[in-house]
């Protein structure tokens, strides 16, 4: 069985050392988050992702998710225990609004939850995972009647949430989306069509399920601009707020799939269901848009918290198996082998996964103190500032810590050699798991796009800018002979981003072809600046903690290892990127359709 420890030390590290959060406690919520409230707040969350949710990981992905034949379905054994204590727990609503039953701590503390909580078992996080999304999008864009009449059973997770974009022909290019909305006399609408891959869509955890549901209404334009986003709840609620009658949307099916196996993929049937606008019409996508800056960065860490669970696996296992002696002569003459951790490769890859995690960490954590600021700073200046990089480190946290965190679980595989790819040691199932983030949330070549086509030139280009100008000023403040591993490297890849941005602005206008040919490029060339950056920030503060000689010296030395091996062996990547940016897209396009 898979084993799992929540990374709580490495966290207190990074809200307290490295961002100082105390720094923001005039911001709602973040007073309730001081350093003595967050530890027990994040060990609380860490028992119960090891105790409670973990053991249902492996199980519940052999049996599955079940639809009988009146559409109901059924999680695996034991979830519905376990999104009990859960809900009981309060962790549905840690960042929801106290007028709605939440607690109003920051929503960083949802998201280093919600890291644990993947990585204990990715298919159970996305019930609540999905509630939230929905929550937040009924929060910024519902009238007070709705807010009132679905919040506080959400936040209290007696009722779940789900997203509904995706149709059979439509996906990325939701202009094609065809399930129609037709309004009644009393202003409610009945929504008619077909939804597929709906995460959560049935399910047998809550009392009710409150589906938002993208539709376009009888006579509204074709293409993005005629979308409108409804609520459609499963039962109606009653005019006391109970579920009442039973509405007309239903499981078709349930998807066999790749992993996840213990997350319900619906098939949505939508005949008629009576459905109620939130926002206003034709505005759907940009409803949907205010909320996904948050839902990318949520898949980003499914990202992250995959690739921890499949490391610590890994180096278990690293520092147990018995294969052959050390290049240097036996470490461990008494045994009849050395443990394979002596082994350099086998070191290549540990070191890889660990270098990753930690900034990755890091990167999601100042993100997600980016969110907290853009909704409840009171300084308008620094709201904007906050919502330009939380837009333009959005799809970098999803791209890069998806792509990475997949290929992480098949290194943290490939330690376990052929046992890796044997079911009962739990690491083909990480590797299954984590395929899936790289796909749903727009797809990553879609969110190197975004970044390149959208984020980058957006207010002339002043989210980038900013990001420029914050990156060379920490350069600038930190030429110290100390800081000198870390920097340097960090410097020369700055130049690459830099390069590869003005090659973008010289290039791409004109041919957009070259755009999208470095946009994969692209995303991930930044993706490592803002890791090599991460790292400086840690390597400074770990020195800090080394020379106050607070206890911790230890585990501080070999944070400064794990970021020297990322700015030798992990950012020098920036190069090859931007020399495949530079080359531009002829080769790529010159090939005719027929001849693939
Ligand atoms: C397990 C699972 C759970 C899901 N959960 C949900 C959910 O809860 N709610 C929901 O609404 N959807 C959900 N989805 C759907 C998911 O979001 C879509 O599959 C995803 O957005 C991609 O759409 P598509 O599958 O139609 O691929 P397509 O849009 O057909 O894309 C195919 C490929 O073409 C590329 N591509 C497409 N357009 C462009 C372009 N313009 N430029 C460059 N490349 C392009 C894409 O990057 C991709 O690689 C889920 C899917 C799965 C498998």
């Amino acid at each position: 069985m898979p084993v799992y420890k929540a990374p709580v030390d490495e966290v207190l590290f990074l809200l307290n050392d490295v961002f100082q959060i105390s720094r923001y406690n005039n911001l709602p919520g973040f007073a309730d988050a001081s350093p003595d409230l967050l530890e027990p707040i994040l060990s609380e969350a860490a028992k119960l992702c090891e105790e409670v949710v973990q053991p249902l990981n492996l199980p519940g992905d052999r049996e599955g998710c079940t639809r009988h034949a009146d559409g109901s379905v059924t999680t695996p054994k034991g979830f519905k225990e376990g999104f009990k204590q859960y809900t009981d727990g309060g962790w549905m609503g840690i960042s929801a609004p106290t007028e709605y039953g939440g607690q109003g701590l920051p929503g960083l503390m949802t998201t280093l939850a919600n890291e644990m909580l993947n990585s204990a078992s990715m298919a159970f996080a996305m019930y609540p995972g999905l509630t939230q999304g929905a929550t937040a999008a009924i929060l910024r864009h519902g009238t007070d009647e709705q807010k009132a009449a679905y919040l506080p059973k959400m936040v209290e997770g007696r009722w779940t949430g789900t997203m509904n974009l995706t149709e059979p022909h439509c996906g990325t290019d939701l202009g094609l989306l065809r399930t129609k909305a037709v309004k009644q006399s009393d202003g409610s609408y009945k929504i008619t069509g077909t939804k597929i891959f709906i995460s959560a869509g049935e399910h047998d955890l809550a009392e009710n399920i409150i589906h938002l549901v993208l539709a376009r209404i009888e006579g509204a334009p074709a293409g993005t601009r005629g979308i409108s986003l409804f609520i459609v709840p499963k039962f109606l609620p009653k005019p006391d707020g109970s579920p009442g009658t039973r509405n007309a949307v239903a499981c078709g099916s349930i998807e066999e799939k790749m992993g996840i196996h213990a997350n319900s993929t619906c098939v949505m049937n939508y005949d008629g269901a009576t459905g109620f606008l939130i926002g206003e019409e034709n505005r759907g996508l940009n409803a949907m848009f205010t909320m996904m800056n948050e839902a990318r960065l949520g898949v980003g860490v499914q990202g992250l918290a995959l690739s921890e669970v499949a490391y610590q696996n890994a180096a278990v296992y690293a520092r147990d198996r018995l294969q052959g002696r050390a290049l240097t002569g036996p470490k461990f003459a008494d045994k009849a082998a050395d443990p394979i951790i002596v082994h350099p490769d086998v070191r290549r890859m540990l070191m890889t996964m660990r270098a990753f995690n930690e900034a990755a960490r890091a990167l999601v954590v100042w993100t997600a103190l980016q969110a907290d600021i853009a909704h409840r700073s009171p300084d308008e200046k620094a709201r904007q500032a906050a919502d330009d990089h939380m837009g333009l480190l959005t799809p970098v946290v999803k791209g890069m810590l998806t792509d990475q965190g997949f290929a992480n679980t098949v290194l943290a595989q490939q330690i376990f050699g052929g046992h890796g790819y044997i079911a009962e040691h739990g690491m083909e199932q990480f590797v299954r798991d984590a395929r899936i983030a790289m796909i749903y949330e727009g797809a990553n070549g879609i969110q190197g796009l975004d970044l390149i086509g959208r984020k980058l030139p957006k207010d002339a280009g002043r989210a980038m800018q900013a990001f420029f100008a914050e990156v060379q000023g920490y350069i600038k403040a930190h030429g110290d002979e100390t800081m000198k591993p870390y920097v340097a490297p960090l410097m020369a890849a700055l130049g690459h981003l830099q390069q590869a941005t003005m090659w973008l602005m010289q290039n791409a206008m004109a041919k957009p072809d070259n755009g999208g040919a470095a946009a994969t490029d692209y995303l991930g060339l930044f993706g490592l600046c803002a890791l090599g950056y991460m790292w400086c920030r840690m390597a400074e503060t770990a020195q800090a903690k080394i020379a106050s000689g607070n206890g911790v010296a230890e585990r501080m030395k070999g944070k400064l290892v794990t970021g020297r091996f990322f700015m030798e062996r992990m950012l020098p990547e920036t190069a090859a990127h931007l020399a495949r940016i530079q080359a531009g897209a002829a080769s790529m396009m010159e090939l005719p359709a027929e001849a693939f």
